[in-house]
């Protein structure tokens, strides 16, 4: 049986971090399991590719408006999906091509398999090896989930990973399910690209987890560049007939787009198999949920401490605490030499 102080299962942006935090304060034995790719969604099928698409998105974009600039830019605007991809894999590779290495310069031992957590402060690794930490951290996750639509889950629907890596063609017309974050910045990625952009939305606007009045300003920009949005509807069933997708409205009203993407909901990835569910109650203590965006290890002793309370109080209310961003510009400065950002 291996032996660490901290064990950190996920290696995406949060995992990483605390690592790299454990690791350059020394003193302890940090081990981290990973079992798909160090950095995560973020960096492999998030934040990182979908920007580079945007940026692409906006040039096409530029391209298009350009005459009304003075800019005469001669033939039609297309965008070719694979040279986009192939651009979004070299800066991936950028960010995170060191594999291993920035974890172990640090002393952070690294598992590339999966872990899950067999019992407090017991954690089992793919290949069977058996670790007792003092102090386990759950650091898996999201993954994107399935809304309880009838016959969506039946059909080849994209998620951001379909959207970003395995698209054949930029589709003529997309339904985007859910206009959050995620499914607002497809919608305009693709509607760039030149795709028709139908955005459903079951709650009462768009962007519902950003302010009503800030999400409602962004609504002209998006409408201007073709994108139809569409909030407060219920959808009642999805069908996929081999070629496209309808989606029925409980008007009655029917949508139709060659390709659809769920752009919404995500759920904790310790679902996906790092047992903790039944073991939550048991665990309490041992395990460490890193919290929300802070990305800070609380309870670890010798570790970085999460913002004072003060700070905290503020943030909730909507205020920058100028306190907080001063500690952490160091860290920010820090993390852009790594592979994850
Ligand atoms: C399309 C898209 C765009 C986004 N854009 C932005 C953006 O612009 N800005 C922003 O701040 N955020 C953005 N996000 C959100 C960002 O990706 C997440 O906040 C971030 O990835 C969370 O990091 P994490 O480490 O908590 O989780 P993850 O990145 O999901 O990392 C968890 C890791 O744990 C691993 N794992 C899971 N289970 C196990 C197991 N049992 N054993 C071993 N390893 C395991 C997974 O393989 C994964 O690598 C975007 C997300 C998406 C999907």
């Amino acid at each position: 049986m291996e032996r660490f102080d901290v064990f950190i299962i996920g290696g995406g942006g949060t995992g990483s971090e605390i690592a790299f935090r454990l690791g350059e304060r020394g003193g302890m034995r940090v081990g981290l399991a990973e079992h798909d790719r160090l950095g995560g969604e973020c960096n492999h099928y998030g934040c990182v590719p979908t920007k580079v698409m945007l940026r692409s998105a906006k040039i096409a974009q530029l391209a298009r408006t350009a005459q009304a600039f003075g800019v005469d830019v001669a033939g039609a605007v297309t965008v070719d999906l694979e040279a986009v991809r192939e651009r979004a894999r070299r800066v991936v590779a950028d960010r995170s091509g060191e594999g291993t290495a920035p974890f172990e310069r640090v002393g952070v031992e690294v598992f590339l398999q999966g872990a899950r957590l067999v019992g407090p402060r017991r954690v089992e690794l793919a290949d069977g090896t058996t670790i007792e930490a003092d102090h386990v951290v759950l650091a898996t996750g999201t993954a994107a989930t399935v809304p309880p639509i009838d016959g969506l889950a039946d059909g080849p629907y994209w998620t951001n990973r379909e959207a970003i890596w395995e698209a054949e063609r930029i589709p003529s017309s997309l339904i985007v399910i859910g206009t959050g974050a995620i499914g607002i910045e497809f919608s305009q990625i693709y509607a760039r690209f030149g795709a028709r952009v139908t955005a459903l939305e079951a709650l009462p606007h768009v962007l519902p987890n950003e302010d009503e009045d800030a999400a409602a300003s962004l609504v002209p920009a998006f409408e201007r560049e073709g994108i139809s949005l569409r909030p407060g509807l219920r959808m009642t069933r999805a069908r996929h007939d081999g070629t496209s997708w309808t989606v029925e409205l409980e008007s009655g009203e029917r949508i139709q787009g060659q390709e659809l993407l769920r752009g919404r909901a995500r759920r904790g990835g310790h679902r996906r198999g790092t047992a903790t569910e039944e073991l939550r109650g048991r665990a309490e203590g041992d395990l460490l949920r890193p919290r929300g965006r802070e990305r800070r290890v609380h309870g670890i002793r010798g570790a970085r401490r999460g913002p004072r309370r003060s700070d905290r109080r503020r943030a909730v209310r909507g205020e920058r605490a100028s306190a907080h961003r001063r500690r952490d510009r160091g860290a920010r400065q820090d993390r852009r030499r790594r592979p994850h950002g």
